[in-house]
């Protein structure tokens, strides 16, 4: 009498107790199905990267001698409906129990809760071990708080789990090194070459294509950029450790023309496959740091360890806390469609077509270039965030629920009414241009507001501080903006607004 084991495709994670020794009682599964390809429109990279990490993953455990069951998207046998699949494996091969591992997803957990109660076998859930903290720990952290600070979880963090902490306090003195985080990257230190896997993909291509699933993106190479296994992810992360932590901090946030990836790590698509643990990555740069001591900066160090023990597990955690409310939410009523060059990378604005362009391209696009041009736009163009969501959780390879959504919705659209931000994080062409090189060679001028050449952010800003009064002018971080609102001309405002509305109404003209 067998026991059944799921495995989801984000949960590649070959260092799990599952796997410590074969068991000729158990059986794993995995499947590639046509309920995950479709939910929502997936960059072609981000399909593919999965599929051949899960190919991979299942040969791995083959050859540890376990027993796998699995199911490619085009073979006759799969369903592509996950409980459809678990009753025909279930019932062939005559299983007893049934088990699986806690999903990220909202979605999938109620999905095998009920598939759970439905099966006449018994079943158990497992922790993925993958996590630092546990789904509910974040909201038992603010039980009968008003405000959710990432920055008092995080300090929390160093101390629970004694990173970066000397007798007590802070290394370096401080909690906090953002201010020497905020660079503008003009060329003088040099970009190593970028580590870029050159995994043959072409039959996971090949059979993506004869199913016809819907995609979005490039994806000419055919050859996967980003790891697929654990021990890609890990060369991955000590070549972050080598070559780029080193200026990680100081240019967090720029961006520039002729760069796509600057000094981050890109290990979120490992990361969030589970090839890698945040315990891997947080232990390695520790190591590496304290090896390091003479060359590289805390404040380096800092700015990267607060994404990982700090942004990565708070997003998990206010997830968890605020769904499945936290996915209907539109606390500033946006209600405009998103622009369709959002599809293409077609538009004049320079900021916005590079940011997409290197999303189209490459599945990818680095934190600021997230927050502060596309979600910045989407935000300023009053976009309604279902939108919005629908297109981050489809167009990054590491766009997976639990963290897009958070992101997205929360950091980015502010359309949870500010439990993540405190303020919504929308500028004017002025940040952009502070933080890179993109206003350069833009067709707009930064610098004007209401003429034909004017930069598009700056009268949708004013536009938008106006629009949102009722939502936003008691918001203390917004005073300043809102005075200054407040004092503008009636006849300045109009023409502000009227260029706005412009905009607004005829998007992919601009
Ligand atoms: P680095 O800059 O090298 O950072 C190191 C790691 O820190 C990342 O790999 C990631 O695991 C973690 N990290 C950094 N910032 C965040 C954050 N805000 N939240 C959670 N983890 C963070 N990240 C995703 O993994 N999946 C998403 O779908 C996703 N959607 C986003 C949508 C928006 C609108 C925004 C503003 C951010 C989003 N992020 C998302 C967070 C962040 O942009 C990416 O994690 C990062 O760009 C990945 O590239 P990297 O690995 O080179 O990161
Ligand atoms: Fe973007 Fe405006 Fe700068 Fe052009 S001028 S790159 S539209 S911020």
């Amino acid at each position: 009498m067998k026991t059944l084991r799921l495995i989801l495709g984000d949960q590649l994670n070959l260092k799990h107790s599952w796997f410590k020794q074969p068991n000729e009682e158990v059986m794993y599964c995995l499947f590639e199905m046509r309920q995950e390809t479709d939910y929502v429109v997936h960059h072609i990279q981000k399909v593919v990267g999965f599929f051949a990490a899960m190919r991979q993953f299942a040969e791995d455990l083959q050859a540890q001698n376990h027993e796998v069951i699995y199911f490619k998207i085009n073979d006759q046998q799969n369903t592509q409906k996950l409980v459809d699949n678990l009753t025909s494996v279930i019932d062939k091969f005559d299983i007893a129990h049934f088990e699986y591992q806690h999903p990220d997803e909202y979605r999938l957990d109620e999905q095998l809760q009920s598939i759970c109660n439905s099966l006449s076998i018994t079943s158990k859930a497992y922790s993925t071990e993958h996590f630092y903290t546990h789904r509910n720990d974040l909201s038992n952290f603010f039980k009968g708080k008003k405000q959710y600070v990432m920055e008092n979880f995080y300090r929390d963090m160093r101390k629970k789990h004694d990173i970066l902490m000397v007798a007590g306090q802070p290394e370096g003195g401080k909690w906090n090194f953002d201010k020497s985080n905020r660079n503008k990257w003009k060329g003088d230190e040099q970009i190593p070459t970028y580590k870029q896997f050159k995994t043959d993909v072409s039959d996971v291509v090949t059979d993506i294509e004869k199913a016809e699933i819907k995609t979005m993106g490039r994806f000419e190479t055919k050859t996967f950029g980003y790891p697929i296994t654990r021990k890609q992810g890990l060369e991955q992360l000590k070549y972050f450790c080598e070559a780029l932590l080193i200026h990680f901090g100081d240019y967090q946030d720029a961006m520039h023309t002729n760069e796509t990836y600057l000094f981050h790590s890109r290990l979120s698509f490992a990361m969030n496959l589970k090839l890698i643990s945040p315990k891997d990555v947080v232990n390695t740069v520790l190591n590496y740091y304290h090896s390091h001591k003479k060359d590289i900066d805390i404040s380096q160090v800092e700015g990267f360890v607060r994404q990982i023990i700090g942004w990565r597990e708070y997003m998990r955690g206010m997830y968890w806390m605020r769904m499945p409310e936290f996915k209907l939410e539109n606390a500033l009523e946006n209600k405009n469609t998103l622009a369709d060059f959002f599809w293409t990378g077609n538009t004049k604005m320079n900021c916005l077509k590079h940011t997409i362009n290197n999303s189209l391209d490459n599945g990818y696009a680095h934190h600021i270039q997230r927050l502060m041009v596309t979600g910045n736009y989407a935000l300023l163009t009053q976009t309604d965030p279902d939108a919005v969501d629908n297109w981050y959780l489809g167009i990054y390879v590491d766009a997976v629920e639990w963290v897009q959504l958070p992101n997205t919705r929360g950091m980015s659209q502010f359309a949870d009414g500010g439990k993540i931000a405190t303020k919504p994080y929308v500028s004017s062409g002025a940040y952009i241009n502070k933080m890179g090189n993109y206003c350069d060679a833009c067709h707009y001028n930064k610098n004007k507001k209401i003429e034909d050449d004017a930069c598009p952010f700056n009268s949708l800003y004013w536009n938008f501080l106006d629009d949102k009064r009722q939502f936003l002018a008691n918001n203390f971080r917004m005073k300043m903006m809102y005075s200054v609102l407040d004092k503008m001309k009636p006849e300045d405002l109009h023409q502000l607004k009227n260029k706005a509305q412009h905009i607004i109404n005829n998007q992919n003209d601009y």
